[in-house]
């Protein structure tokens, strides 16, 4: 066979979500105790007792993260979160984690100290173990490489696939400042290259940056709804923007949404600094990413419950499948919601 005639993809034509799919049609679960395989925020794996729930993240300089603008100490926290949401998102609880990294020799050992310190702060602040994990060189970047650990009984975990019709949709904070914080620091990083005299000028924009370099898992929503005896039908957490991360939500339950444009939350200052980029507000909320919310869906009976909830938002509803996923605007209109999340590819 000569090289022309050998098969080849592009994997751009597959996109992140097509790929995964194409990988994971090669593998069937055998073991009885594979719960919940490939699909989910997380897998759950049941070895009797407690149910296992296990997810993991890997970053890579220049594609998730740039040195530039993201101090090491914050990296290391936000890789920890950025696990941990997957976790919560399962209404598991986290417990444990493995950080694996792969560094230069650019890097010294107080960097990487840096690294470790960011870690550390999110340990004691999520209640973690850091459990093991592996260290490695690379050719040039940092990569790290986070899997976490969680549990919580097999008839509270949540997962994608529970929508029904009716269910109300919710939300655990706003959306799209994370993006804008990005935008931000991109935008700053160029003025600065530049011209390297120029000092950024960040003190006005602490919240959206703040949502980019340093942000959360939303471990409290758990705790409520332990609290509370509310078991959400489906949840997801929002890392790829609303839109996104909702059509996986009815994708998994095989049902449509509508949002209710006018309930997203978005914050002032992101609003604000929306139209300075020139951009629409709904827009970032929707396909902008890294916001790590709970996005999330409770039977109508449950509605009380929610109300009582700190931070909360209720943004639309669960529809027939036939119905699409749609955007209901202020203005009236009913839109199509598509995904364009980020595309690593
Ligand atoms: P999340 O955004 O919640 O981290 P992803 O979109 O990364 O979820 O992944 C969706 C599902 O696909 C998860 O179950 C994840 O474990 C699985 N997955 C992603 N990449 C791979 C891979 N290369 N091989 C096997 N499973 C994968
Ligand atoms: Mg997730």
């Amino acid at each position: 066979m000569s090289e022309q005639d050998i098969p080849r993809t592009d994997i751009g034509e597959l996109g992140e979500f097509g790929l995964i799919d194409h990988l994971a049609g090669g593998f069937k679960n055998k073991r009885k105790e594979t719960i919940k395989g490939i699909g989910d925020d997380a897998a759950v794996l049941d070895y009797g007792g407690q149910p296992v729930v296990v997810s993991t993240d890997l970053l890579i300089e220049g594609i998730h993260f740039d040195l530039m603008y993201h101090p090491l100490k914050h990296l290391g926290y936000k890789a920890v979160i950025v696990n941990l949401s997957d976790i919560c998102a399962m209404n598991a609880i986290p417990k444990q984690v493995t950080v694996s990294i792969a560094i230069s020799n650019r890097f010294s050992v107080e960097a990487i100290d840096e690294l470790y310190d960011g870690i550390r702060v999110a340990c004691e602040a999520y209640d973690i173990d850091l459990v093991g994990g592996d260290t490695t060189s690379s050719p040039s970047g940092l990569m790290i490489s986070i899997t976490a650990i969680g549990s919580n009984p097999m008839e509270k975990l949540a997962y994608r696939s529970g929508a029904k019709v009716g269910d109300i949709l919710c939300v655990t904070g706003d959306l799209g400042s994370a993006y804008l914080g990005l935008q931000i620091l991109e935008r700053e990083k160029q003025v600065f290259l530049a011209n390297p005299d120029m000092q950024p000028e960040l003190s006005e924009k602490k919240y959206l940056v703040g949502r980019q370099l340093k942000p959360e898992a939303r471990l409290e929503a758990v705790q409520y709804f332990e609290k509370s005896n509310l078991i959400p039908t489906a949840m997801i957490d929002v890392s790829d923007g609303l839109a996104s991360d909702l059509l996986h939500i009815c994708k998994a339950s095989g049902v449509g949404a509508f949002v209710e444009e006018a309930q997203v939350p978005i914050h002032d200052e992101a609003r604000m600094q929306a139209i300075e980029f020139k951009l629409d507000p709904i827009t970032c909320a929707l396909s902008g990413g890294e916001d790590y919310e709970l996005l999330f869906t409770v039977d109508p009976k449950d509605l009380e419950k929610v109300r009582f909830m700190n931070s909360v938002y209720i943004i639309g509803e669960i529809t027939p499948k036939e119905d699409g996923v749609t955007l209901h605007t202020s203005g009236g209109q009913i839109h199509p919601v598509t995904a364009q999340g980020w595309k690593h590819f």
